[in-house]
């Protein structure tokens, strides 16, 4: 038996912008994506027998996760075992994959696609393949378009990096942001496809200059960064979802939020502060207001 505990870390979108539709029908991006310190608890445990082919079980404390071939985890582990299952020494065995989730589900933070690229990563260890990064994240890119971020920023030291294609596209960026950031949530979930679905509706009015903002996080210029913090997705979220709105509103009257940007598609949104008991006390205002909230870090795990 052979096992490995991993962290799964979310992502926060410091900027988005969409900057075409491509023949697959997938929308080009350009987006900063930082990994941030709430994270899922992933283990693997991988059991070989004699008998030949590979199960795959996996539990969550999320009841409501679907556990077979609909789940990331389980994807990314059916992916490793079409490509490697067959070499000498991994042919046959159980493989239990327990994930003790903390990033909430279909929020805009890369939930399932963390868990996918812990999956990747450990069963690249637990079966000794010597896959490097590069290649971890070219089959991460079959999972889905946020998991080679999650497994640069899981199997790397980068914490931070411009996406661009479907968001595969990685520019690891040395600089992080160093700040503590509070996320919170109505209690709904946004379809991301829904979103990109009509966004081409839409008159962009301010692109983000993502030069000036990966420049702004090399210089440490606060304000150069929240300058260029925007998320093009807000567009239709905010006037589609009364209640995120009404949420962006609440973080940025009712806290001291130094910027406030929704994550992704939605429907979580973050706000920005320099220091951990303002945070907290961010965090806390949310929770009495009935949101789901968090409090997390950019630069630390
Ligand atoms: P992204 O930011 O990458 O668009 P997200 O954070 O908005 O993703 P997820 O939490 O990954 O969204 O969930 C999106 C959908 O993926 C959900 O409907 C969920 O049922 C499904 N899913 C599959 N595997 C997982 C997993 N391991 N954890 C969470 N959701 C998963």
């Amino acid at each position: 038996m052979r096992e490995i505990y991993l962290k799964a870390c979310g992502k926060i979108n410091l900027s988005l912008d969409v900057t075409g539709v491509r023949q697959d029908g997938y929308h080009d991006l350009s987006t900063v994506m930082h990994s941030i310190s709430l994270y899922d608890r992933i283990h693997i445990v991988w059991e070989p027998n004699e008998e030949g082919g590979m199960q795959i079980r996996i539990c969550t404390n999320r009841p409501y996760l679907p556990v077979d071939e609909r789940n990331l985890a389980w994807r990314a582990a059916q992916l490793m075992n079409e490509r490697y299952g067959s070499q000498a020494g991994i042919e046959g065995g159980v493989l239990k994959i327990s994930m003790k989730k903390s990033i909430p589900v279909a929020a805009g933070l890369a939930g399932g696609s963390a868990d996918g690229a812990a999956v990747l990563i450990g069963l690249n260890r637990i079966w000794k393949l010597g896959l490097n990064t590069r290649q971890l994240c070219r089959l991460g890119e079959e999972l889905g378009s946020d998991v080679p971020f999650c497994i640069l920023t899981q199997n790397t030291r980068y914490r931070a990096a411009l996406a661009t294609g479907r968001g595969e596209h990685l520019q690891p960026l040395r600089k992080m942001m160093k700040k503590h950031i509070v996320l919170a949530k109505p209690p709904f979930g946004v379809s991301t496809k829904e979103v990109f679905r009509h966004i081409d509706a839409y008159e962009i009015p301010m692109h983000p200059d993502h030069r000036a903002l990966i420049h702004g996080l090399a210089a440490g210029d606060d304000e150069e960064v929240y300058r260029n913090m925007i998320n093009v997705l807000e567009l239709y979220t905010l006037e589609h979802y009364e209640a995120v709105k009404k949420l962006k509103d609440t973080v940025r009257s009712r806290t001291s939020a130094e910027k406030v940007l929704m994550s992704g598609s939605g429907p979580t949104v973050f706000g920005v502060y320099s220091s951990m008991k303002e945070a907290k006390k961010a965090c806390s205002i949310l929770r009495d207001l009935r949101y789901e909230a968090y409090w997390a870090s950019t630069d630390g795990r």
